[in-house]
């Protein structure tokens, strides 16, 4: 089978927010569309109506766009093979398994769910398999049931003389299994809505999909689509199932080894591109060996060829120093921008200018893990006084030395410095140490900057000075001097 035009999709369900698989899925998906000049398809199945919610399909698209993976037909942007929503698509597959029950293919199955459910569980009791198969009824008498209005679900029946089913799968190359241990399985249930692997099937032909690339979680599935491609007589899409990812301890990774929704990342403070970056990493390698790579560079690089059919480990140390590193080569003005709206909800933002705001940002920006770091990063630029950390009291602070320090620069030094601008500032400061000799300058930097800030590290001390202007310095520093000796 050769397809003209590379079309792909995620089909999400809607029953959580969107996960960190399901975005490393579309991400994959995406980059393979962009790759080879295709389609990327959104379509939302949410037929299980018990567990879907709009919440979280708007989590879901919200997710996407943020992580910048757009699409070309989806439930919101429309497009030529809609609806892109399972629930408003419910016409649509009846006519198909009716097709095939016509065909001697499917089967009306009357038996109640229950009666099912009490075989199943014998079968585990004896340690057996459960296959279900059962010899249809007479097409006549499915059908006077039938009108009788009694419940039955269609039934997908695998053909008897079916050995295997096997398939080229693009990251794992031959997948075969064995259909003597597959039952027949419900293609529309009694209540008249598709199974996951009918509707799925259905969507994925009327939208012309070429390539199913999703995670390995379902792959047992494949066989049973397949099935019913060939049933159908349809053109089997090309597979390609995924590595899962995997929690550090090797096991699935769940909400207990910390969070795995998209927004939760994204409201901890993970860039986006950050994010990108490091999810194509989870089963995917450059032929170029490089590690940090856009969005635009991985779609130029992508291919499936590269893709891991083994488990990906969720490194959070490793996205942590990602993240850190996006943010410290982020171009200043986007950065602000990024913190902007934290930090104006914690400071009054406007007794800096413009070009004060972006200093500060970019003196203190270097250890900064996540955007939310810079909140409390800088603290001690905002308010008249400052809170000094108990051990910076006591350690630097109460020393004798310390205090000799406050009293030079309150009385000494400070009617000196010109705060016009930070170069001279700067310039000032290089002059209050050798002043104070035989001091050590470690000594009178520290002192300083623990007035100043209430902490001995931080950003560049001539910048801080500069921002806080000589009423606060002043005040801060007489603060300190307050501070009685040990
Ligand atoms: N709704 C399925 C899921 O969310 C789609 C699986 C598929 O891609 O076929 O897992």
């Amino acid at each position: 089978v050769s397809f003209s035009v590379v079309r792909v999709r995620i089909a999400p369900s809607p029953t959580g927010n969107l996960h960190v698989g399901t975005a490393r899925t579309a991400l994959f998906n995406y980059l393979f569309a962009k790759r080879y000049g295709g389609q990327f398809i959104v379509r939302i199945e949410d037929t299980d109506t018990s567990r879907s919610e709009s919440v979280y399909v708007q989590n879901i698209h919200d997710g996407l766009k943020a992580l910048g993976l757009s699409w070309d037909e989806g439930p919101d942007v429309g497009g030529a093979f809609g609806p892109y929503t399972q629930s408003e698509r419910l016409d649509t597959y009846r006519p198909f398994a009716e097709q095939l029950v016509q065909q001697g293919l499917a089967y009306y199955d009357f038996t109640p769910e229950t009666e099912i459910e009490a075989m199943r569980e014998k079968a585990t009791a004896n340690k057996q398999p459960f296959i279900y198969r059962v010899e249809p009824l007479p097409a006549q008498e499915q059908q006077s049931r039938l009108n009788a209005g009694e419940v039955a679900s269609i039934r997908f029946r695998v053909p008897r003389s079916r050995q295997t089913v096997q398939f080229s799968d693009l990251v794992r190359e031959s997948v075969s299994f064995d259909a003597g241990l597959m039952g027949d399985f419900v293609i529309l249930k009694s209540d008249g809505t598709p199974s996951y692997n009918f509707a799925v099937v259905v969507d994925d032909a009327l939208m012309q999909i070429s390539h199913v690339i999703r995670g390995e979680d379902h792959i047992s599935n494949t066989p049973k689509q397949i099935l019913l491609y060939e049933a159908l007589n349809w053109a089997v899409p090309q597979f390609a199932h995924l590595g899962m990812i995997l929690a550090p301890d090797r096991s699935k990774l769940s909400k207990r080894h910390g969070a795995t929704a998209v927004s939760d990342y994204v409201a901890s403070g993970y860039l986006p591109e950050a994010f990108v970056n490091f999810m194509a990493l989870l089963g995917w390698s450059d032929p170029q060996a490089e590690e940090l790579l856009s969005l635009s560079q991985l779609c130029e690089r992508f291919s499936l060829d590269r893709v891991s059919h083994s488990g990906a480990i969720f490194d959070v140390d490793k996205l942590n120093w990602m993240n850190g590193h996006y943010i410290r080569e982020m171009a200043l003005p986007d950065l602000w921008e990024r913190v902007r709206p934290a930090l104006a909800s914690a400071y009054d933002l406007s007794v800096y200018s413009q070009e004060q705001q972006w200093l500060m940002l970019d003196v203190v920006k270097e250890p900064f893990i996540t955007l939310n770091d810079a909140v409390p990063a800088v603290s001690y630029f905002f308010g008249n006084s400052v809170t000094v950390e108990p051990s910076v009291q006591q350690d630097v602070l109460a020393l004798p030395e310390s205090q000799d320090v406050l009293t030079y620069a309150i009385e000494q030094w400070l009617p000196t410095v010109n705060f016009t601008d930070l170069a001279l500032v700067r310039t000032a400061l290089k002059g209050l140490a050798p002043a104070l000799k035989p001091m050590k300058a470690k000594t009178v930097m520290w002192a300083v900057r623990a007035a100043l800030t209430g902490r001995v590290q931080g950003a560049d001390l001539a910048t801080v000075v500069y921002l806080l202007g000589p009423d606060r310095v002043a005040h801060r520093l007489k603060q300190a001097q307050q501070v009685p000796a040990a």
